[in-house]
Formats: C-alpha cells, sequence, structure tokens
C-alpha cells in the first residue's frame, strides 16, 4: 500500500478547492520592490554618509543616531 505524499489541497469557505501555493504576478511585486529598494538606498546613505562625506541636514544628530550603525556597517567614521 503506497500512500499520497501530496498534501490535500485546502479548501474554501465555499467549498471549492484551491491550491495552497498562487504565484504573484511579477506587476503586483515590482512596484513594492522599487519602493523598498528607495527606501533601502535611502536609508543606506543615512547611515553611510550623512554628515559625513556629504551633508543635507546641517548639524551632528543624524550621525549620532546612526554612528554604531556607521562603524558595525564599516563605513569610514572619525
Ligand atoms: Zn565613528
Amino acid at each position: 500500500m503506497a500512500e499520497s505524499i501530496v498534501p490535500p489541497a485546502v479548501s474554501s469557505p465555499i467549498g471549492s478547492a484551491i491550491s495552497p501555493l498562487t504565484p504573484l504576478p511579477l506587476r503586483a511585486v515590482l512596484p513594492w520592490a522599487v519602493f523598498v529598494g528607495t527606501l533601502m538606498l535611502v536609508l543606506l546613505y543615512f547611515v553611510g554618509a550623512e554628515q559625513g562625506a556629504t551633508s543635507v541636514f546641517s548639524g551632528a544628530g543624524v550621525h549620532e543616531w546612526v554612528h554604531d550603525g556607521r562603524h558595525l556597517l564599516g563605513f569610514p567614521c572619525h
């Protein structure tokens, strides 16, 4: 007696069987990927270069807030 290793399909409350894995279309993912990528680049700029090599805000507040992260990621600081 061979048992099936295929997982059973998940049934919706309506009663029809749906696949547990539904692929996401690239059109749905691409705007979020661009948004998160841009956010990460801005964060990387503020951690790595703000109030060091370049400066958008005057003073040293941003530098003090991200100082440990700057050292942790290996950016030159002081
Ligand atoms: Zn430092």
